[in-house]
């Protein structure tokens, strides 16, 4: 690369290596092979960031067991709304990577997916009589059919040993269990996904280079800056589209895309700590993602959970996350990245989500300040009998939550995934958090249906059936179909049916 090497010209630059530009190029490949495709990442390789599996919790997010999507009406009734539109959303991410492996772009699901049960687990009778209603409301929908629920001590002891062992035995505790949770490794599927990508004609990945810039070319289009990260050297590529997969850096190249639909936004940066234990004989007796209920203020991602892990063939507890305070947009970013966000017409939504959020800020302060004493009295919660020599510290990935100007030019916080495109869909860029990397499939039909619709409408339809059988179905309201794509999907990803 030279400072006066030619424009490149590519069809579709996708800034970042995470799971969600690896998914899109695997799409766009599969709906359009000719395409040109270049995938442009800072880091020396692909998942380094959120999506490495040791910087997210690998949740397959189904909201079996996340409090937070099941909300309790004013009128003590449980919302299951939003659980259930997680839950099949999870689905279009099972037909995918099924789809993907049955015609061998991927070898197999052992490097990646693991049937895991996932556990909600609650403490004292006011939660206690909040699950059974919860358990009610969901249990009889075909979505969560299979899921149990239990207040018995010895019950619970078998699904999840280590989170009762040395409990006091009159203690008020309640516990709902589904089969068909899974532990997702999603660095490693990013990484299949990538492996897939190089075999195909007209696609090109660069590591260790950085978008600098981009500008709209008058003719249409984009012009990229791209500098390597090693040589210092910079040149740059004209594109139809770009899609910028950047993580929390999204942010930062959307406001320097300079369209009027990237106005108002800000980021507020959350980072999270974990406890670990990879001891052998403490590891083998949990199996489970316990998820409890979160504290006071708290955001949804900080939910505390006990995790079984599978990473590289090898199982793990992880316990957290602990939330915490940093400035930067990626693990591997700047200081600078906050403040550099700060615009005029994002200073008053984001000082306004600061003062209507008082709760929020209060727990933060208090997870930045918790003590190492602290952090195990969390996780004697779930684990009574927890020796604290067992468990090492471990920085997880950087979120950056969403702050969205609304029409009074305040704030809201968003905890969702918020896509933002230009009016001509040229640019995209993907904001937010949550649910996360569970839902990539669902993201990218979503983008699809709104940025790209003549060209889904007119050609794109009968392949997307073939790689997702459902599309164009609500499995919220078809049993027969989501029971059919759900033993389907768990033969071939492996896992078990509730
Ligand atoms: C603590 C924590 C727990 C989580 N738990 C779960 C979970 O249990 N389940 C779940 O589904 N999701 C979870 N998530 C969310 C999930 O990890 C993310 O939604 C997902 O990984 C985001 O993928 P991405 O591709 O957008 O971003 P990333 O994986 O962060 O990738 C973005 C890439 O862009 C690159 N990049 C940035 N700027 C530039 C630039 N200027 N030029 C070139 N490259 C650039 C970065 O280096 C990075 O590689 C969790 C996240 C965190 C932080």
């Amino acid at each position: 690369m030279t400072d006066k090497a030619p424009a490149a010209e590519v069809d579709v630059v996708l800034v970042g290596a995470g799971i969600m530009s690896t998914t899109l190029a695997v799409f766009l490949k599969e709906l359009q092979p000719h395409l040109r495709l270049e995938i442009i990442e800072r880091m020396p390789g692909e998942a380094q960031e959120s999506s490495n599996a040791w910087n997210n919790a690998g949740t397959g997010h189904a909201a079996n067991c996340e409090l937070n999507y099941t909300p309790m009406r004013p009128d003590g009734s449980v919302d299951i709304a939003k659980a259930l539109e997680v839950n099949v959303e999870f689905d279009l991410s099972r037909q995918f990577w099924s789809y993907l492996i049955r015609k061998g772009a991927i070898a197999s699901p052992d490097n990646f997916i693991h049937p895991v049960p996932h556990m909600s687990f609650v403490i004292g009778a006011d939660r206690q009589a909040f699950l059974k209603k919860r358990h009610a409301a969901m249990s009889a929908h075909h979505c969560y059919h299979g899921m149990d629920y239990s207040e018995d001590h010895a019950r619970i002891a078998e699904w999840a040993p280590l989170v009762m062992e040395g409990r006091d035995p009159k203690q008020a505790v309640a516990a709902t269990r589904i089969v068909s949770g899974a532990d997702v490794n999603y660095g490693a599927l990013t990484s299949n996904l990538m492996g897939y990508l190089k075999r195909q004609d007209r696609f090109a990945v660069h590591f260790s280079q950085a978008v600098t810039h981009l500008h709209r070319r008058p003719g249409g289009g984009w012009r990229i800056d791209v500098k390597d990260e090693i040589s210092g050297a910079k040149r740059s590529i004209d594109t139809r589209y770009v899609f910028l997969g950047a993580g929390g850096a999204a942010l930062t190249l959307l406001q320097k895309s300079g369209i009027p639909e990237a106005k108002g936004f800000a980021g507020f940066p959350v980072s999270g700590i974990w406890l670990r234990c990879g001891k052998t004989e403490v590891v083998e007796r949990h199996t489970a993602k316990v998820y409890g209920m979160a504290a006071s203020g708290s955001p949804p991602m900080s939910v505390p959970h006990l995790d079984t892990r599978i990473v590289d063939g090898k199982r793990s507890l992880l316990f957290g996350p602990y939330a915490g305070f940093s400035t930067k947009f990626l693990k591997h970013g700047s200081l600078l990245d906050l403040p550099l966000s700060l615009r005029p017409d994002n200073i008053l939504p984001l000082l306004a989500v600061a003062r209507d959020n008082f709760p929020l800020t209060e727990y933060l302060v208090g997870q930045v300040l918790q003590s190492s004493a602290h952090r195990f009295k969390a996780l004697r919660e779930f684990y009574p009998t927890v020796k604290e020599s067992d468990w090492e510290l471990d920085v997880a990935g950087q979120r950056v939550q969403i702050i969205k100007a609304d029409r009074k030019h305040t704030g809201v916080l968003e905890f969702g995934t918020e896509i933002v495109a230009s009016a001509d869909s040229s640019v995209v860029a993907l904001l937010g958090a949550s649910p996360g990397a569970s839902t990539a499939v669902w993201i990218m039909v979503h983008m699809l249906e709104n940025c790209f619709h003549e060209q889904l409408v007119g050609h794109w339809v009968p392949k997307l059936k073939e790689m997702i059988p459902s599309y164009g179905h609500d499995l919220k309201t078809d049993a027969a179909l989501t029971e059919r794509i759900r033993k389907e999907t768990a033969e071939v990803l492996g896992l078990h049916t509730a």
